[in-house]
């Protein structure tokens, strides 16, 4: 088994550090685990980004804690990864981008320059507003279903863009459990088929587990229908710090097995090969 997301951002870029993400992946039982760091720690990406730090409707709780980012390139990542590999670990590299459509070009340019083994596309900010960062911030001024299609709008245009491999947390936007009045299905069902047609996978994230919403993303109505329509998955916590690498797997593994799924996807140079879902 994999764990396809994984930020190491809240330690320093040690090889001791990316150790302990692999032992405990090891522990659980892992063979293989992809490093996913956000666009925003590089410098390169600084650009992408800069439109969320200043002018009309930016949050300064955005850009204290964004305006911060951009320490590393994306070159010494790279070398991380590579001596962690040279050492035995099986790690693949990817990246999570942020997906702006004025930025469309800038993004792809970056992405384009360095091998990764796969890209992870999301979507977190509807114009300037960091919807997962705090339910404190934005919620409460706006109209949760006009949010809720925004946030699928923005998905579309991301998978659209075709730059990436692997949509991440499909439904994120349920994080604080603010749900929807109307019913959205059709627009969810719409989105879905995007993908499909586009040959994109999702992952079946266990992140939603640990937030406030306590629901797998995405949720088990929308893994049924990717499964319907053919959508590979790959497996992913989206830790943030070692111990939650491969959290709960066996729960993804189950949830995706009920829903019709037998295999699940590994990536090298931007290629997906399947594997055997294992039986729990
Ligand atoms: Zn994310
Ligand atoms: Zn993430």
């Amino acid at each position: 088994m994999i764990d396809y997301h994984i930020h190491l951002e809240r330690g320093p870029y040690t090889l001791e550090w990316v150790r302990r993400f692999w032992e405990q992946a090891e522990s659980r039982g892992l063979t293989e685990i992809g490093i996913t760091e956000h666009a925003h720690r590089f410098k390169e990406f600084r650009p992408v980004y800069e439109h969320l730090l200043e002018g009309v409707g930016h949050y300064p709780y955005v850009r204290s804690w964004l305006g911060g980012e951009f320490q590393y390139s994306i070159e010494e990542y790279f070398d991380l990864l590579e001596k962690a590999r040279d050492d035995g670990m099986p790690i693949k590299v990817g990246i999570e981008a942020d997906f702006f459509p004025s930025k469309m070009v800038l993004i792809r340019d970056i992405l384009d320059e360095y091998s990764f083994d796969y890209i992870l596309g999301s979507v977190h900010f509807l114009d300037k507003w960091s919807f997962d960062y705090d339910p404190k911030y934005g919620w409460a001024e706006r109209d949760i279903d006009l949010v809720y299609l925004q946030y699928i709008a923005a998905l579309k245009e991301a998978v659209a863009s075709g730059m990436f491999d692997i949509m991440s947390h499909l439904d994120v936007i349920k994080v604080f459990g603010n749900r929807p009045s109307k019913d959205l299905e059709a627009e969810w069902d719409s989105l879905l088929e995007a993908i499909a047609a586009s040959g994109l996978c999702i992952e079946i994230s266990t992140a939603g587990l640990r937030k406030p919403v306590q629901e797998i993303y995405p949720e088990e109505n929308l893994i049924r229908k990717a499964a319907q329509l053919h959508i590979p998955i790959t497996i992913a916590s989206d830790a943030h710090i070692p111990d939650d690498v491969g959290d709960q797997w066996e729960t993804a593994v189950r949830t995706a097995r009920q829903a019709g799924y037998t295999e699940y996807q590994i990536f090298t140079d931007r290629r997906a090969q399947s594997k055997p879902l294992p039986l729990i």
